[in-house]
Formats: C-alpha cells, structure tokens, sequence
C-alpha cells in the first residue's frame, strides 16, 4: 500500500526560495584540470578571460573555494516570477507501471522559454547590466537557450544577437518567433557575418551547422564589438552554479517529508540541469553522508560521457575557445542530421566530467526511438508532454522504475523535467508518423571527432 500523505505537487512558498547558490566544487576533493589558454597552454586567468565574459561570472568559474554564493536580490526577484517550480510525486506514473518505487521529477518547464535554461540566462543578463554592457551574443541549439537569454535581456534592457544552428532555425520557425518578438536578432549558423563562419561555409557549405559552430560565431563577434560579451547556456561551471537552485529547492521539498532519494536521473547534454539538480545531494554524497546513485543520460548519437575521452579539447568547432578537459567526443564531431532529440554538445561540463571520471556518478546512453517511446508515456500518464531532452531522462527513470518491479525494491527515484515540448512537434510528428531511426556512430565514425582534438601534451 503506498502512503499518500506526500502531495502530488510541493510548491515551496517565495520565502524559501534559495537565496543562494551551491558551489559544488568546494565541496570536491579534487578539482577539475584548469581551462587553458589555447595559444599558451597556461592555465586561464580572470584576464584571460575577460575579453570574452562578464567579470562576475569570471568570478563565479574561477571560485573553487566557496561553499554558497549569494544570489542578487535582482535575480531573486526575476526568479520569483516563474519559481520554485514544482516537485512532483508522480503517482499515475507508478500506478501504470505497477512499480513500488517512489517516482519524484523537478519540472522545469514552467515558463515561457519552456526550460530550465532561464535561471542562468537571468543571472548571466544580471551581472551584464550591472557591469554596463549594452549586448551580448549567444548560440543557440533547439532554442531553448536563446528564447531563455531573449526574456532576460528584454527585462534587464540589454540587446542580444543570437547564433542559432541553421537546420534548427529551419526546424522551430517559432522558436526564432519568439526570440524575435523578445526584441532578439536571430542569425542562422554558420552564416557569412562572421570569419569562422565563413570558413566552416567554405569547408562544408551543405551543412546544417552544429552548437559548437555557432559559439565560435558569438564569440567571434562578443570580441569584436565593443561593450558586448558572449554568454553561454551551459557546460560552464558558472552555468552549474546558477542552476543549482533546482536542487536546492528540490532537497528543501523532498526534507519536509523526509524523503531521501537513492537514485537521481538527469538528461546531459553539456550538463548544466543535471549538474544543478545533483549540487547539493552531490555535496552530501562527497562528505560521504549518503551514497546516492546519480545518473546522467546522453543519448546514443552524441554519447560524450559513455565513449568519449577524457581530455583537453576546445569548446567549440572554430578552435577559438579556452581548452577544457572533459569527456569530448572532439570539438569536429558534428551528430547525424536525422538526430532529433536534443542534447548535441561534443563535450560535457568539466565538473560532471570530473565526478564521472572519479566515479562519484555513472552514465548510460538511449535511443532516440525509445526516447520519443517514453516521452509519449509519460504524456499519457502524467500529462505533461516533455522536451525530448527531458525525454532522456524518463527514459532512464522508467527503466529504474522498472527494474524496481522486478526486484520489489521501493526506491525513492528523482529525475529531472527539464522541459516541455510544445516547440518539438516536428520530431513528435516524425515519431508518431513512424519515420524516426536510430543512429548510433561507429567507432570509426567517432576516430573521425578524435582526431579533432587539439595536438597538445594531454597528460600534464
Ligand atoms: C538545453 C536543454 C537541456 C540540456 O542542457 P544541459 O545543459 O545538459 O542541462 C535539457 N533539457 C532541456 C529542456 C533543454 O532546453
């Protein structure tokens, strides 16, 4: 018999909203290799970087030291406006599984950009206003990103130009509508504006452009215009910080009810929902007061963390960013055109990476078939129709679920939401329609990103 005094929803009240950031690195015993400067193969310092970024964010990606960072006043208030976003018990989930275990999610599509992406994007805008920049450039993949960064910057008053992967601007018109109708220029990427993106047109002129070519588009131009920076959505470790309110908020839920969880299950793209969802249960398992499984899931086409290498590589396709050492699969691995479900970074967040690489966490990798499988049960069962990232994420939680049932275990399971659909319905109608495939490289189709990794000494 299940105990049903925990509510279907937890909502925080606005006074318990975080009103700071967990910073996991000070809780790590060892840190993450130092992002490099490409041209030296010295370390990055603060001025290596502040031609590109905000200096407070600088700030925030350096910080290895302190255990909670304060979140502005200014970001509260904007954050108060779609959060706390809301714990949910997913009880008709486990009823039509049948499992005995306890199936929590953390959705994060409460907003108008659809996705979790909005609690960095308002910080990043933030901290550009109050340094008194007047733009800032970013990419954009599916969209989410660049619709999150287009809200913040309407409301702080800052202009923003926004890269976005050309077949992805072919593919969600609406999702360019929106960012648009926020007062955003949208570019499709790679475009002529800029010279790495003319170069990548020269080399491939057919392509449909990849994240990490439209970042060294935004970058490219952050650097040439003055007053103006780039900001990234994501893989950044300031990105982690900032999204850790989702975990925060979710331990202070899952506390009133004195609810553990054994397993947390995030989708990985670059990282930054899942490093934010685990941030504190992380600096709980790392003080080794509790042993929690974390999960990240990646899908089968872009599968960075389950068969890349752990290795310095740049950030992006034109080879202008910092280098960082992550599990990469090499900065030119672009995934197959048919891959529709999200999630594309070569790389991952160097902190993931890092507590992977030290085993404090595992990855498995998914099918976009069955994928787009679990994210119609999931809107069947739970109404919610998912972004098919957050789909990743079900698909893994569904499965654990499962083995539950098998097993008799009732173990209490949190996953990340991260989104909803509504801008996905091309790929819903490719699914529903029956014309979705897998693709799944081979490992000679990956030698092929490998041999993109920058020729430098790796072991340092
Ligand atoms: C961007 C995005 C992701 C993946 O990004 P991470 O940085 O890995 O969190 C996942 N879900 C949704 C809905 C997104 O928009």
């Amino acid at each position: 018999m299940k105990n049903y005094d925990i509510p279907y929803k937890t909502y925080l009240s606005e006074s318990e909203l975080p009103d700071k950031w967990i910073n996991v690195k000070a809780f790590m015993k060892s840190q993450h290799d130092p992002f490099l400067n490409p041209a030296t193969l010295e370390p990055c310092t603060a001025e290596d970087l502040k031609p590109v970024f905000c200096d407070d964010v600088i700030k925030q990606e350096l910080d290895c030291t302190t255990p909670y960072i304060d979140i502005p006043e200014e970001i509260v208030s904007f954050y108060k406006m779609y959060r706390p976003s809301p714990l949910v018990r997913a009880y008709c989930l486990e009823k039509a599984l049948g499992t005995p275990a306890h199936i929590y999610y953390k959705f994060e599509g409460n907003n108008t950009s659809g996705s979790h992406k909005l609690n960095s994007a308002a910080a990043q805008v933030y901290y550009a206003k109050k340094q008194g920049l007047t733009s800032l450039t970013t990419e954009t993949g599916a969209g989410q990103w660049g619709t999150a960064l287009a809200m913040a910057t309407a409301y702080f008053g800052i202009d923003l130009t926004v890269y976005m992967v050309k077949v992805s601007s072919l593919q969600k018109p609406y999702r360019k509508a929106v960012i648009e109708t926020y007062g955003a220029k949208v570019v499709p990427s790679p475009s002529d504006t800029t010279a790495a993106g003319r170069a990548i047109l020269a080399k491939m002129p057919e392509t449909g452009g990849s994240l990490g070519c439209a970042i060294s588009e935004a970058v490219e131009t952050a650097t040439n215009t003055p007053n103006c920076r780039y900001v990234l959505g994501s893989v950044l470790d300031h990105v982690l910080l900032h999204q850790t309110v989702i975990g925060l908020e979710a331990k202070k839920a899952l506390d009133k009810y004195g609810v553990t969880p054994d397993v947390i299950i995030g989708c990985a793209g670059g990282g930054s929902n899942l490093g934010g969802l685990i941030a504190p249960f992380m600096a709980d398992k790392l003080q080794g007061k509790t042993d929690t499984d974390i999960v990240a899931v990646e899908p089968a086409s872009c599968p960075s963390l389950t068969r890349g290498l752990y290795k310095y590589d740049f950030c992006d396709t034109g080879r202008m960013t910092p280098l960082a050492r992550m599990y990469s699969l090499g900065s030119g691995f672009i995934p197959s055109a048919n891959h529709a479900g999200g999630l594309r970074y070569h790389g991952m967040s160097p902190i993931l990476s890092k507590l992977y690489h030290d085993k404090y966490m595992r990855a498995v990798s998914v099918e976009q078939t069955k994928v787009f499988e679990a994210a119609e049960y999931f809107a069947k069962t739970e109404g919610i129709l998912p972004a098919p990232e957050s789909a990743h994420a079900i698909k893994a939680a569904l499965d654990e679920a499962l083995e539950c049932k098998r097993t008799g275990q009732a173990k209490n399971i949190l996953f990340g939401l991260t989104g909803t659909g509504y801008f996905d319905l091309k790929a819903y109608m490719e699914y529903n329609a029956g014309n979705m495939t897998d693709y799944v490289p081979t490992d000679a189709e990956l030698q092929k990103g490998f041999a993109s990794f920058p020729d430098i000494p790796q072991n340092r």
